[in-house]
């Protein structure tokens, strides 16, 4: 068993459970790690494997699409999948992932996961998802914002939006390093720029002179 790692994701509430966005019958059970289950014998992926030449295999592979998704942040995950735009059985939550995993810029595809925490647009939802046995947190900003979105409202924040804020407050703090990083980057690059412009001016001014 590998080391446990920590995604981001979005689930559907039906009937209790919460459900993969993309294949309905894919259910992550109440105190049940969910096992990912090679998609092969259901032919779906069937283009795609013989391509690779994957055969059925403990997932997930290197060489398929199978494997428990998450994503490697709350602010990729809101950036990548437009929650705001979803239907309101729409979950969103912080996921532990363990056994064989697969690393990518965007994230994981993992054998096996959990929630860890859960965030929902209203009350109701939270009493259903007790049943994880995780916090369940009523978060209506997160389904109407984006951790982006949040960090250029910030100047102008009201207490009251603070207070929405809250739950995405690590995510908040990830964006704004990340745009301080890039920034930096981008200053060094024109410091750089610069340094060779003028190396460029004093070579003409001598050549010329
Ligand atoms: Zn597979």
């Amino acid at each position: 068993m590998g080391t446990e790692i920590r995604g981001w994701r979005v689930w559907q509430l039906q009937d209790k459970r919460l459900t993969s966005v993309t294949v309905d019958s894919v259910v992550y059970e109440p105190r049940q790690a969910t096992r990912a289950e090679c998609m092969f014998p259901l032919g779906s992926y069937l283009p795609v494997l013989r391509r690779t030449g994957a055969t059925f295999h403990r997932a997930p592979s290197e060489r398929c699409t199978c494997g428990v998704y998450a994503m490697r942040s709350l602010e990729r995950l809101l950036r990548e999948f437009r929650v705001s735009d979803a239907g309101s059985n729409l979950v969103v939550g912080e996921i532990k992932l363990w056994g064989r995993v697969i690393v990518s810029a965007a994230g994981f595809r993992a054998e096996f996961g959990y929630p860890s925490q859960l965030y929902v647009r209203d009350p109701a939802a939270q009493q259903l998802l007790g049943v994880y046995g995780v916090p369940v947190v009523v978060a209506a900003s997160l389904f109407g914002w984006k951790a982006r979105q949040v960090v250029e409202a910030l100047p102008t924040a009201t207490p009251e939006m603070l207070e929405h804020f809250r739950p995405l407050r690590g995510n908040i703090l990830n964006e704004v390093e990340h745009r301080i990083q890039g920034h930096r980057g981008r200053i060094k690059a024109l410091e750089a720029e610069i340094d060779r412009c003028e190396n460029w001016i004093a070579v003409l001014k001598q050549a010329l002179s």
